[in-house]
């Protein structure tokens, strides 16, 4: 099969196209024909070894398809069958050994490539909305990078669930994408002096309930100071870079704040708990609530270049590659 290989920790040049072995289904596995492989952030922190990596590997941990083979002692699925998953590298990759119990039945009303746009990056949205901080009718909610892949589903679950939605984005058309997805004000966080000044002035001085934060040190200070008293604070994601040590006792000057950092493999720990989940993001695609939009289509091959493109800044919503 086609894959893409790493063999050192580096930059997106690391991404190397190459021919491995078919994989075989282990006890409990399915052997997957990769359809479409989704593009995450968490990619290119393994890449770069900011998450330690066993070397060498098939990085990609997401992707969705149809089922070619089941290993010995599966019997939720059978060849055939269309699934998804995000915890399992090895997915930028024509086929892909998944266990049954990190793969999701995608349903016939949602085609592959959304599928791929909704899973990690939609079931992100909904933890963050409905368990991180539970957002209610009226809240007034600042979300970063509103124009990418989990900022749009972000923008769109809150939204929806009542509350203005202040976007932050770095360009125009970033703006448009953020207001198309709900947002009620969107503020250019590379042009604004002061962007807690600027979020406070948009919530008449009180400021936001919640601060959905992925972008990390360059944001995380104006999160904090965008705070209501006793808001708190998400930190999900370092997309400019890892926040360094905080005191607590800002918390305490910020208002009684609240700071958590979470992370997805959290709350989808149990196999019911990422069918279920899967299954309200999925619902909610079929529905209409949720738009998933696939922003850039890459060839297996241009791993490499997908790499690039997100870590400058140039994505929105969902990248994906196709083998
Ligand atoms: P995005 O599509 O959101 O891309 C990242 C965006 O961050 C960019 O488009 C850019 O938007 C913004 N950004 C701001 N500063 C920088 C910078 N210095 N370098 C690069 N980008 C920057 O990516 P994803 O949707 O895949 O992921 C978004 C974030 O969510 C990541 O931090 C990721 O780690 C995190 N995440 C966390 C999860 C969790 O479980 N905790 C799960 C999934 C994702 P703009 O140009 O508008 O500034």
């Amino acid at each position: 099969m086609r894959a893409i290989q790493i063999t050192e920790s580096g930059g997106p040049d690391v991404l190397t196209p190459t021919e491995l072995a078919d994989p075989t289904p282990g006890p409990g596995e399915l052997l997957v024909e990769v359809a479409a492989a989704g593009v995450n952030f968490i990619d290119t922190y393994q890449r770069e070894g900011i998450y330690p990596m066993t070397l060498p590997c098939v990085p990609g941990m997401e992707g969705a398809g149809r089922v070619r083979a089941v290993g010995e002692g599966v019997t939720a699925y059978a060849a055939g069958d269309r699934v998804a998953w995000c915890e399992q590298l090895g997915s930028y990759a024509e086929l892909v050994a998944v266990p049954a119990a990190k793969a999701v039945p995608v349903p016939d009303a949602v085609a592959d490539e959304t599928a791929v746009g909704a899973l990690l990056q939609g079931m992100t949205a909904h933890f963050l909305v409905t368990d991180t901080y539970p957002v209610r009718e009226g809240d007034d909610v600042l979300v970063h990078a509103a124009a990418g892949g989990v900022g749009l589903l972000l923008t769109q679950l809150a939204t929806a669930r009542g509350a203005r939605v202040i976007a932050t984005v770095s360009t125009a058309e970033k703006g448009d994408l953020a207001r198309g997805a709900g947002a009620a004000d969107v503020v250019d966080y590379t042009e604004v002096e002061d962007l807690a000044a600027a979020v406070r002035d948009l919530t008449g001085g009180t400021g936001v309930a919640v601060a959905y934060d992925s972008v990390g040190r360059t944001t995380f200070d104006a999160s904090l100071a965008s705070l209501r008293t006793r808001g708190m604070l998400v930190l999900f994601g370092a997309a400019s870079g890892p926040v360094p040590p905080v005191d607590p006792q800002r918390l305490n000057q910020a208002g009684s704040t609240y700071l958590t950092r979470p992370k997805l493999f959290d709350h989808v720990a149990s196999p019911e708990e990422l069918t279920a989940r899967a299954a309200a993001v999925y619902g909610a695609v079929a529905d209409g609530t949720l738009d998933v939009r696939i922003g850039h289509r890459y060839p297996l091959a241009e791993a490499r270049t997908a790499h690039e493109d997100l870590q400058s800044r140039r994505t929105t919503g969902k990248l994906l590659l196709l083998p």
